[in-house]
């Protein structure tokens, strides 16, 4: 890590926590060390969007690591995951919640899933609307899903540079959170989490309410 990296972390930071959100570095494709040198700087969540990437990083690195998957999730490869997982951030199916619940409840513990929703302009074949997601929370056997809690919720803005567009669409995940609060989660003070925000556009989020920013590209530079 050369000092400008060091120093961008350090802005990014200080943004961050400005409005007590949290970051999470978003590590996928890129090397275990890379990860280390944030890491020595203090750095503990980060991103994944890959099963087998993952579980080869979190063999690897240090225990208090806290491993965010971000991506879409399979349900026959939540048992990869399940022994160490810190949050699922990409929950959109009944059946998804269910195979969390059966995995976290095989290791004995329970697993904080966040909810997500299509709020970008872009067709997407994952994600939830309004509609839906009430209907999974209704779902009768809910109440039974002892090793699974919902703590928040997850979107994409569309990828556009018309700043109004992706403050809407913020706009409309934090309205969505706030809906589901007084409905659904009046007395569960976990339901705490709005991630949303990327390396293009999270000033934007911060200021719409983003508790979590996912950071690939600005802090470890672009993919190929
Ligand atoms: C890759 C990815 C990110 C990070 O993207 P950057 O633009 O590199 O910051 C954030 N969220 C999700 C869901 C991703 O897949």
């Amino acid at each position: 890590m050369d000092s400008e990296q060091r120093t961008v972390y350090e802005h990014i930071m200080a943004e961050v926590k400005a409005v007590g959100a949290r970051l999470v570095a978003v590590s996928k494709t890129k090397p275990q060390q890379e990860i280390a040198s944030y890491y020595a700087l203090g750095q503990r969540d980060f991103g994944e969007n890959r099963v087998q990437e993952v579980v080869d990083k979190a063999a690897a690195l240090p225990d208090d690591i806290r491993w965010h998957f971000i991506g879409h999730l399979q349900r026959n490869k939540v048992k990869y995951i399940a022994p160490f997982v810190h949050l699922i951030h990409a929950v959109d199916s009944w059946r998804l919640l269910v195979e969390i619940n059966k995995q976290a409840a095989n290791n004995e513990r329970i697993i904080d899933v966040l909810l997500q929703f299509h709020i970008a302009e872009e067709d997407s074949k994952y994600g939830l609307d309004l509609d839906r997601a009430r209907a999974l929370l209704a779902e009768p056997g809910r109440a039974d899903l002892r090793h699974v809690r919902i703590v928040g919720v997850m979107g994409m803005a569309t990828y556009t540079d018309v700043d109004e567009q992706i403050a809407s669409e913020f706009e409309q995940l934090k309205h969505i959170f706030e809906v589901l609060q007084a409905e659904y989660f009046v007395d569960d003070a976990s339901f705490t989490e709005i991630s949303m925000g990327m390396s293009g556009d999270y000033p934007l989020a911060l200021e719409r309410g983003s508790t979590l920013v996912r950071l690939g590209s600005v802090l470890f530079g672009s993919r190929h």
